[in-house]
């Protein structure tokens, strides 16, 4: 179905969010993601990032469909399918959430709702790249992360994250962001016996568990994640090494 885009927030050059009312989003639990059609580019897969009265999708320009996502405007329209696959859980009473760039959009809905202590590492490449840092500040204890050192901890986002649980104890850690920040978070929980879930990224076509161009070690993406816990991926060998590029074929991350 289409809808029309109602708001839009430039974050800058690279990323926007898009708002639109779809009432299937609405009920959406966070994590779960939509196809969202751009008429006569793709289709592509994408978080939601807000889910409330108004619902919304957070995108950063990469290639072609995310560019073109990226120049919509108010009263543009986009199909939208889904929401699809398996969301977060919320476990625990304090919780650590990694974000790494546009990783922080599925995780903001899972943030707002999460009802037990919660801290945020929001980290990006440098200070301008930091999406949603008031919203979250306002709602967590926020640690941001620059590469570069151009706001808060100069260092990469896993870096911190060693520090915090040196300080302090978490339940669980919910991670999205680049694989490579993913694998080292999952490291980490791993030597320090920590539970843990992440939201994987595999290149996707129907969205809906069929034509199995999404899978990771026989896992489907889209069906049986994108969220998948730390059982899980501890039986995916190719997490943090291999994807599949849009013709099928196994390529390095
Ligand atoms: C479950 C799920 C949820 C997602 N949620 C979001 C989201 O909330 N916001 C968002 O912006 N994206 C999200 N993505 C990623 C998004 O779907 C892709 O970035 C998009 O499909 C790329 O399409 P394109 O035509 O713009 O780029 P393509 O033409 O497909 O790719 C262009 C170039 O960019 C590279 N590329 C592709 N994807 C990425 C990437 N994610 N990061 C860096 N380089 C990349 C490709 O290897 C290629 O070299 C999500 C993906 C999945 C599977």
């Amino acid at each position: 179905m289409l809808y029309k885009i109602e708001k839009v927030i430039i974050h800058d050059s690279y990323h926007k969010t898009l708002f639109f009312s779809c009432e299937k989003c609405r009920l959406a639990e966070p994590g779960q993601f939509v196809m969202i059609w751009i008429p006569t580019i793709d289709e592509i897969p994408m978080s939601l990032s807000h889910i409330g009265e108004m619902q919304a999708i957070t995108v950063k320009k990469v290639g072609e469909a995310t560019h073109a996502l990226y120049e919509m405007k108010k009263g543009d329209r986009i199909g939208i399918r889904g929401p699809y696959g398996k969301g977060f859980t919320e476990k625990g009473e304090k919780a650590l959430f990694v974000a790494g760039g546009i990783g922080i959009a599925p995780l903001l809905p899972l943030i707002k709702k999460y009802k037990g202590e919660k801290h945020v590492i929001l980290a990006a490449r440098t200070k301008s790249m930091l999406l949603f840092e008031n919203e979250l500040a306002k709602i967590a204890r926020l640690h941001i992360a620059t590469d570069d050192g151009s706001h808060g901890f100069k260092g990469f986002a896993t870096d911190l994250m060693k520090k915090l649980i040196d300080e302090r104890e978490f339940d669980i850690v919910y991670t999205c962001g680049p694989e490579i920040m993913m694998k080292k978070v999952f490291d980490i929980c791993k030597e320090n016996g920590m539970d843990m879930q992440a939201s994987l990224e595999r290149y996707m076509k129907c969205g809906i568990g069929i034509c199995d161009s999404c899978s990771i070690n026989g896992y489907r993406v889209c069906k049986d994640g994108p969220v998948f816990d730390f059982a899980t991926i501890s039986k995916m060998p190719d997490f943090g090494k291999w994807k599949r590029n849009e013709a099928g074929k196994k390529i390095t991350i």
